[in-house]
């Protein structure tokens, strides 16, 4: 027999973001989060907390800020205490390059607003001035007990050590080639400043590490790698994954592949917004990968099918958009009332050739009447078929008998 396959959980180490009475793990078997990071100016204080509370309404469990000035490091106290007062608990990170030494230690209210820094070793400094201001960071997280992520990015590696990775190549035998040279770069950098954090007394337990290039094919290698090397929790993104469906269909390939393997402990879709789209939706995107592999569920999941020659009408896609609006509309107030509402699966199918097998497949289903066929649509629950729906108003009778199967 074929056996199901299934996403192996992570067996990394744990860190916690904590604000107030909200602790959210990452790693060591707690649920692969999903987190996002605000365009607007962090100077914008009412700006940024609006958008904070819609990605975390949205679904995402922490949220990353630009600390960019010292003007920013001191509205991000202020920002969170506009989410307090609005209810909203999600932890933030702050996104230090350059400066984070100084604005950590200048600005103490930043650095205890804040539950997680993330960390560019690629930009802290040279050499002697890389490796104190480095440790002021690390005596930071220390001091006010927060995790922190060492965060490499392709685009901005320490060139001091691939300068030297370079050099040792190129005295090998067989040189390896320059991708691989690169790989090791991101690897040793993010590893070896882990090192240097522990050494200074960090608890690796809240240690997350990351290494983002643009690359399907890279970060995969690059992952692989790095997580035979260590176990810290591991920050998962494809960087500058570009616009719309280009980025998230390289985002969801390049997550998904790690993710069934048991790599990564939070994800972060990093989309480029189209002019007017809602920062929201890397949101989505990233709950929908993880609920895609079946690692999490965060809303009922709705089977249509595609369509085609056979359905006649609109009132296919129509019913399918609609069930799927409800059903997403519902859920703030359905996770707390029905636990578990969240595995439910719905089938709207477009008819009789697929469309009583999925439906019986699924919790609640419907199959819809295509051309040819009698203008009924009969109605699946938990696998029988229980009724047939006709006439004009099928989309909100359905919709009623997937309200009443909740409740039940
Ligand atoms: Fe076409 Fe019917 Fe298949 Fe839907 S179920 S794609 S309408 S054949």
């Amino acid at each position: 027999p074929v056996s199901p396959s299934f996403a192996i959980a992570s067996r990394s180490r744990q860190a916690s973001l904590v604000w107030g009475s909200r602790r959210v793990t990452v790693g060591g078997g707690a649920p692969v989060r999903v987190q996002s990071m605000t365009n607007t100016d962090t100077v914008d204080v009412i700006g940024t907390a609006i958008q904070v509370k819609e990605l975390a309404m949205a679904g995402s469990e922490m949220v990353r800020l630009t600390v960019n000035t010292h003007e920013a490091a001191k509205a991000v106290p202020l920002i969170r205490d506009q989410l307090d007062r609005m209810g909203i608990d999600v932890p933030l990170i702050g996104d230090f390059h350059y400066n984070g030494h100084r604005l950590l230690t200048e600005i103490p209210e930043c650095a205890q607003a804040l539950s997680k820094y993330r960390i560019n070793p690629g930009n802290v400094g040279k050499g002697d001035k890389h490796d104190r201001q480095f440790a002021v960071m690390i005596e930071a997280a220390i001091r006010w007990d927060k995790a922190i992520r060492i965060g490499v990015n392709w685009g901005s590696l320490d060139q001091e050590l691939m300068a030297n990775l370079m050099d040792q190549n190129s005295r090998r035998i067989h040189p390896w080639d320059v991708k691989s040279v690169m790989y090791e770069a991101l690897i040793s950098s993010a590893i070896s400043s882990a090192t240097q954090a522990v050494e200074l007394g960090m608890n690796p337990d809240q240690i997350i590490l990351s290494c983002k290039v643009s690359g399907v094919q890279d970060l995969v290698s690059v992952y692989r790698e790095l997580s035979k090397r260590c176990d810290y929790a591991l920050h998962l993104g494809l960087t500058e994954a570009g616009m719309g469906t280009k980025g998230a269909v390289a985002s969801a390939t390049a997550l998904a592949i790690l993710l069934q393997d048991g790599i990564g402990d939070t994800i972060r879709v990093s989309l480029t917004p189209q002019p007017g789209e809602s920062r929201t939706q890397e949101v989505v995107i990233a709950s929908e990968i993880l609920q895609a592999l079946e690692l999490r569920s965060f809303v009922p999941s709705v089977t249509a099918c595609p369509g085609c020659g056979r359905t006649t009408s609109t009132t296919f896609q129509e019913l399918t958009q609609q069930i799927e609006m409800f059903l997403r509309t519902q859920m703030p107030q359905w996770r707390t009332k029905y636990p578990g509402v969240e595995h439910l699966k719905v089938a709207v199918m477009g008819c009789i050739v697929n469309g009583p097998g999925e439906s019986k497949q699924a919790d609640i289903g419907i199959s819809l009447p295509g051309t040819g066929e009698a203008p009924a649509a009969p109605v699946f629950i938990d696998g029988e078929k229980c009724m047939t729906l006709r006439g004009d108003s099928i989309a909100q009778e359905f919709q009623v008998i997937v309200e009443n199967y909740v409740e039940k």
